[in-house]
């Protein structure tokens, strides 16, 4: 049995990046970790408001040395691809680093992991935590499982949940609340030798307006592209979300059928639940939840990393206080789980703007009144609502799309707008 300061569950990218936080402040932390890494991870779109974060990690230079693509801009697309709006993260609101990576999320998760191995966390992997017990008085006891079956038990001081949507300590108090509304599924695969843009919008990731959700299309480096759907689950309509649901779909949708017509798919189709989530608690006494542990947003706005680790942050500053005044009681924690929700609701309002014909409309036609559409480039690079500058400005955007309802501020998208109206007509 050892001792830590901190025990961590999972190896994610919140969880690495807690460690490394706290083993370089010299505590002892230890991550427990399930998979041998690398292990196929999806959410391979980052955002340029994580690369000062990967800087102040000290990772940035085993980021930037070629291995993955530079993502400039996101850009919205209609299915026929007539109709299409490119952001430029350089142009947003707020200044700030004007790109973010495209990854093989194996490999970024695994220099990320490892860097919080040299940082010196202890990090071990194939192990997997099975039980725990939180109590104020004694402190924390977890029992990991390792690859022989033998189970061992370590205690700390505290607990960080960084599970990812297995979400072990939420599930077990009973705490996680599903999003009414945001029931999607994604499948997905990758294609070698997709087309992609040249210069520097070859890294831009195109999100992909349909009548039944949208697509995501991410080039990666090696001339691979990830290309997925995301939709109601309800509009499966019985339907099983496997290879040839995923083929049938891209012959349907024609930027994505023309972006893989002469690319060789080069992995599995999969299918995964993408219910949005949050867990009514943040953090407790002895333990708090970073990442997808608390809350997962839908991914059309490739915000769940950055998330992640600017929770880590968040509350790598929080532990530190916490075990230098020794206090863990769930009291200490709560301004960590006020700025966390915030910035979840943030996003959650955005995402959930998304899913209504009248905000793609928006989207697709912005206006640069008011420097409304810098705002929302700004919101798109991870920003969140920093300012009151875009505080105002992402209510007006929210007002206009309400507007939009009855009242049309640009032109609209019939076929998706009457798609909306069936999917919530009373069948
Ligand atoms: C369809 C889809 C598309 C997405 N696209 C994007 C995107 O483009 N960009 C983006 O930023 N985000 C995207 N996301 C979200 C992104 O994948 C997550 O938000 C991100 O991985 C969260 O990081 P995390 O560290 O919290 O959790 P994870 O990355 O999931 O890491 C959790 C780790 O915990 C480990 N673990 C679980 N249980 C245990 C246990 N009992 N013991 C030990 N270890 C355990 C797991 O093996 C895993 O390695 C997408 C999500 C989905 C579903």
């Amino acid at each position: 049995m050892t001792h830590f300061d901190v025990i961590v569950i999972g190896g994610g990218p919140a969880g690495s990046t807690l460690a490394t936080l706290l083993a370089r402040k010299s505590r002892s932390v230890a991550v427990f970790e399930k998979e041998r890494f690398p292990r196929f991870h999806i959410g391979e779109s980052l955002l340029p408001c994580s690369v000062p974060l990967f800087d102040a990690l000290g990772v940035l230079p085993k980021l930037d040395d070629g291995r993955f693509l530079r993502k400039h801009a996101a850009e919205f697309v209609t299915g026929d691809g007539s109709l299409r709006q490119r952001y430029v993260f350089a142009e947003g609101m707020i200044p700030g680093t004007p790109s973010a990576f495209e990854v093989d999320r194996g490999e970024f998760d695994q220099v990320l992991l490892e860097h919080a191995a040299e940082a010196g966390a202890r990090v071990e992997q194939e192990m997997q935590v099975v039980r725990f017990d939180c109590q104020l008085a004694r402190g924390v006891e977890v029992v990991v499982r390792g690859p022989d079956g033998a189970e061992r038990t370590h205690t700390a001081e505290c607990l960080v949940d960084a599970s990812g949507q297995s979400a072990l300590l939420p599930s077990r108090l009973g705490l996680r609340r599903m999003e009414p509304g945001l029931r999607n599924v994604a499948v997905f695969s990758h294609f070698e030798g997709a087309e992609r843009y040249a210069g520097l919008a070859e890294g831009d990731i195109s999100i992909v307006l349909v009548n039944d959700g949208w697509w995501w299309v991410i080039p990666l480096a090696g001339n691979r592209t990830s290309v997925g759907l995301v939709g109601p689950a309800k509009a499966l309509r019985g339907a099983k979300p496997n290879e040839d649901f995923f083929l049938e779909h891209v012959a349907s949708t024609p930027f994505v059928r023309d972006k893989v017509a002469r690319a060789t798919r080069v992995a599995p189709v999969r299918a995964l639940s993408d219910w949005s989530y949050k867990s009514t608690a943040l953090a407790g006494d002895r333990w708090l939840l970073v990442g997808d542990a608390g809350a997962f947003i839908d991914p059309v706005f490739s915000t769940g990393v950055q998330l992640g680790m600017t929770a880590a942050f968040d509350a790598a500053e929080c532990l530190e206080g916490a075990l230098s005044e020794r206090r863990f009681e769930r009291a200490r924690f709560i301004p960590y789980e006020r700025r966390m929700r915030r910035m979840v609701d943030t996003y959650t309002d955005f995402v959930k703007g998304f899913y209504t014909p009248e905000f793609g409309e928006l989207i697709m036609h912005p206006s640069d009144a008011l420097g409304l559409r810098a705002a929302v480039t700004s919101l798109l690079a991870g920003h969140g609502k920093k300012t009151l500058g875009m505080q105002l400005r992402v209510a007006l955007f929210h007002a206009l799309v309400r507007m939009n309802r009855s009242l049309p501020l640009v032109p609209r998208l019939a076929e998706r707008r009457a798609a909306f109206a069936s999917r919530s007509a009373p069948s």
